[in-house]
């Protein structure tokens, strides 16, 4: 947490926003503005269901000076892409009691209005939300589902540090799924700021709902629409969902959230697929439930390890978010590549999948990356810096950073453990980074990883690093998979139009010793103490 103020009065302020908030939710309030910024409390509710309008109506309070910007986010946290959600917005109008303020746009997304000194007035406009996506938002006559980066304006420069209120106007019978904090009053939220806000994707509704608990927390299992799973199906995933939470959990100590949702949005119009990660909630899009649940189990695995990789352990560059262009930041191959590593090691760990299918999984982001040519041209920090140009659809020439993270990620665990004869791995760098930079308030970079990976393992990585992050060079597989008594396998593929000419296996190294099987047991949590 870093504080710049002024006065005595304005640190205890902030010593009591700290206090206040749990240590699971350490924000980074950067300025002692609170007190002395615009406030916006929101109102959702309907304009016109079948024309897929929401009616949002922002209260302004603590307004100063003779104008205020509100403005619309370009893009949404997690989703490298830049979106017109202000093409959205329909009937914009600033009133003081019904007499309209005049207004003016300043660039696509910002509108000053003129409010000739007015502390409090309104802004109302509806918002279309017929976008069923990952990144969108929809309402219908049986439901609505919305990311706050959609529908809200906010003030800029003020998206860390003045807490909101929203209201929820809905039908009779509709209910709310939503990771945003109950108050005492009936369909009210708080979020402790904008970047909360719109943190927390919300679905409205009648869905079918299981809660389960871990480790003292609810986990709160949403699917929409209704009806999808049978009893049977849905206590199984619900099953399915606490061990891999619990094994995710087990890795840190507990779990950094008071509760968590898992809304699984779904209906024959998903848009954009894929799913989202936040705080404490994911949205996962799935056009039609799976038969059978255990297919949706990755995709939670992954989303639920970002709680702690990217969503709490932050890319430097990503602190604060700034909504209103891209933000680049090259450390994408850690926050995403090393989670989707980590969601199949907990796959594994929670017994979802084997450990030869996750040997097999390696193997598999070995073979994707060595048949990708654009792997000797691309580092994969350019790779991340450069995804919003081809995070939608990718591209005819990059590399893909889910896939050579994951096996960078796979390498460095393979290297911290044979370098320190299986005692420390990949797990402690994570716990590592999660009390010494994301408990210190900080946002991390490559060099942060390369430092802590360094500590752990007690050897430097800065050669790994300069050669296979930063730098395009061929990986050295054997190397590393040596330590685990493995070494590469590659066939010709006998499929003639197989994805890939070349397939890539980790096999048994002949004449392993003892000591590289037992490190592989290890990784493979054959040991009872992974
Ligand atoms: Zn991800």
């Amino acid at each position: 947490m870093r504080v710049s103020s002024r006065s005595g009065a304005a640190i205890a302020l902030i010593v009591a926003l700290y206090l206040a908030l749990s240590s699971s939710q350490v924000a980074l309030v950067s300025h002692a503005t609170a007190q002395t910024a615009p406030r916006l409390d929101y109102t959702i509710g309907i304009a016109d269901a079948p024309g897929h309008r929401f009616h949002l109506k922002i209260a302004v309070s603590n307004a100063s000076g003779s104008t205020l910007d509100i403005t619309m986010p370009a893009w949404t946290p997690g989703w490298y892409t830049i979106k017109p959600y202000a093409a959205n917005v329909i009937k914009l109008q600033a009133h003081d009691n019904g007499k309209r303020l005049s207004m003016r746009a300043v660039d696509k997304q910002t509108y000053r209005i003129e409010t000739g000194g007015l502390r409090a007035f309104t802004i109302e406009y509806d918002y279309l939300a017929n976008d069923l996506s990952v990144n969108g938002a929809e309402l219908t006559e049986k439901r609505g589902y919305f990311l706050g980066t959609n529908l809200f304006f906010y003030v800029p420069g003020h998206t860390t540090d003045v807490p909101a209120t929203i209201k929820f106007e809905l039908p009779a019978g509709w209910r709310i799924a939503t990771g945003l904090k109950r108050t005492t009053e009936p369909n009210t939220f708080a979020a402790r700021n904008f970047d909360n806000l719109v943190d927390c994707p919300t679905v409205l509704g009648d869905f079918d709902e299981e809660t389960t608990s871990v480790d003292g927390k609810t986990i709160h299992v949403v699917i929409d629409p209704k009806g999808q799973l049978g009893d049977e199906a849905r206590a199984s995933l619900k099953e399915m969902i606490q061990r891999v939470i619990g094994s995710q959990s087990r890795m840190f100590g507990g779990l950094p959230y008071d509760e968590y949702w898992v809304l699984f949005v779904g209906g024959d119009n998903v848009r954009t697929g894929g799913a989202l990660e936040h705080e404490n909630s994911t949205n996962l899009m799935v056009g039609r439930m799976p038969s059978d649940p255990k297919f949706l189990l990755g995709g939670v695995s992954h989303e639920h390890f970002h709680a702690w990789n990217v969503k709490r352990i932050k890319p430097a560059g990503l602190v604060p978010y700034d909504y209103s262009h891209e933000q680049y930041i090259q450390e994408l191959w850690f926050a995403e590549g090393v989670t989707s590593y980590y969601g199949d090691l907990h796959m594994m760990r929670a017994g979802m999948i084997t450990s030869e299918q996750f040997v097999q999984r390696q193997g598999g982001q070995i073979t994707g990356l060595q048949s990708n040519e654009a792997r000797r041209w691309i580092s994969v920090d350019d790779a991340s810096t450069t995804t919003w140009l081809t995070y939608t659809g990718g591209g005819p020439f990059t590399v893909n950073y889910y896939n050579k993270g994951q096996v960078l990620g796979f390498l460095l665990d393979l290297e911290i453990r044979g370098a320190t004869s299986g005692r420390k791995s990949l797990d402690d760098v994570l716990r590592y980074m999660f009390e010494n930079i994301y408990k210190r308030g900080r946002g991390y970079t490559d060099d942060d990883v390369e430092k802590a990976a360094s500590e752990i393992a007690g050897r430097s990585f800065k050669d790994f690093f300069a050669r296979y992050v930063h730098g395009t060079e061929e990986l050295d597989y054997n190397a590393a998979l040596r330590h685990a008594g493995w070494r590469l396998d590659e066939t010709q593929a006998d499929q003639p139009n197989a994805r890939a000419a070349v397939q890539y296996r980790i096999v048994e190294l002949e004449n392993a010793t003892e000591a590289q099987k037992t490190l592989r047991r290890g990784l493979l949590g054959q040991t009872g103490n992974n």
